[in-house]
């Protein structure tokens, strides 16, 4: 296996730029995800470490070895797309042996790296089958089997569980997951899910307009985000953002919030550049407190409107109309709310977020 060097790449169509400066190292044996909204230029990024398109400036390198003029054949990836790209006419097994047989490995050879392959994955009794003969979770497995056998260096996967339901869309996350730890493979995967990236990324890539916009483990993306896209992006429901002011009480930064002036406790002293400024305040849907849900804390108390209630099933979400702006609350499922309650919401001040008005994280604990 083998680490994944991306150093200052740029990428062009024409005169649109779509990759800008990219700078990422992919560790051996990482599970990296790149997530970003559509068109952010996931898809590309992948495509050119595979060779599959050229890149317009910078270099790249897999395990050590510079590879932009590298066919990619030669280059040990191993590419799952989307849309699996299985031959029709071919049964499984055959599927799986198509690539080990244009690289003229024997017979016993293929056999055993098939017969491997196939009890890990659970296709020893699909081995016969024709694609059509499978369903859309067994095409994923095959599609990933075939490129296990070749024994990359390299697994770098386009959006590969999208086609499938929401259930086996889960278990094939895990099961991705689990295979990953067994096969001490370098994985880069691509999706514009941010779940998958949060439950399977070792490090997340959050990417923007061709841009990363933040490098880290899912636990410091999200309680750390870099800025507010990031903070918008990863989390569900997303994170509320609302507008306040940054005010002097005695000298020292507070927050204006509609009517409502409050501090936290840690003090807001990181705040005290922007005094008479405005700052955009997040607080994610669990962070937000409802008349006593969780005990009560009400400090700043903000007067809202109950406009929808979604129950989860263990939780429940709570969409919520105030003078300060519409907010969610993720709550347990034992509250009781309807539509047009008026409540008193709070937040848990030590979770709070901070944002220029650029956009960027100021780190206020
Ligand atoms: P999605 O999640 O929708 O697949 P993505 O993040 O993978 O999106 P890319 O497929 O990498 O995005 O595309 C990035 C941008 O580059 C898009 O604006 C797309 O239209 C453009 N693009 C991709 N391939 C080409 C091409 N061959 N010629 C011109 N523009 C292209």
């Amino acid at each position: 296996m083998a680490n994944v060097v991306a150093e200052h790449i740029t990428k062009c169509f024409g005169n649109v730029k779509i990759i800008t400066d990219f700078n990422l190292e992919v560790n051996d044996q990482e599970f990296l995800v790149m997530v970003g909204p559509s068109g952010c230029g996931k898809t590309t990024m992948l495509r050119m470490i595979a060779g599959l398109e050229e890149v317009t400036g910078g270099n790249l390198y897999i395990g050590g070895r510079l590879i932009n003029d590298v066919p990619p054949k030669d280059r040990d990836i191993a590419m799952v797309f989307q849309n699996y790209a299985l031959y029709p006419h071919m049964n499984v097994y055959e599927n799986m042996v198509f690539s080990l047989k244009m690289r003229h490995v024997n017979r016993g050879e293929m056999d055993r790296r098939v017969g491997e392959t196939a009890a890990l994955l659970g296709l020893e009794q699909l081995l016969k089958r024709k694609p059509r003969q499978l369903s859309g979770g067994q095409r994923q497995r095959v599609a990933l089997a075939r490129a296990m056998v070749r024994d990359p260096k390299v697994f770098l996967m386009d959006e590969p569980l999208s086609n499938l339901d929401a259930k086996l869309r889960a278990q094939t996350r895990t099961e991705l997951k689990r295979l990953h730890e067994r096969l001490k493979a370098t994985i880069i995967y691509v999706t514009h899910d941010q779940v998958e990236a949060m439950t399977m990324g070792d490090r997340i890539v959050v990417l923007k307009d061709g841009i990363i916009q933040q490098v880290a483990d899912p636990l410091t993306i999200y309680h750390r985000p870099a800025n507010r896209f990031v903070a918008g992006f990863i989390g569900s429901p997303a994170m509320n953002m609302l507008e306040a002011g940054v005010v002097s009480e005695d000298g020292r930064p507070a927050l204006m919030l509609g009517d409502f002036k409050f501090t936290v406790p840690g003090g807001l002293e990181p705040l005290l550049p922007y005094l008479g400024r405005r700052v955009t305040l997040g607080v994610r849907p669990e962070h937000v407190m409802v008349e006593g849900w969780p005990a009560a804390q009400p400090v700043p108390a903000i007067t809202a409107v109950v406009e929808v209630v979604e129950p989860m099933g263990a939780e429940i979400y709570v969409y919520l109309r105030a003078g300060q702006g519409d907010l969610t609350a993720r709550l347990t499922a034992d509250t009781v709310f309807r539509p047009q309650d008026r409540v008193r919401i709070s937040f848990d001040l030590n979770r709070l977020h901070f944002f220029d008005q650029d956009g960027a994280r100021i780190n206020v604990a």
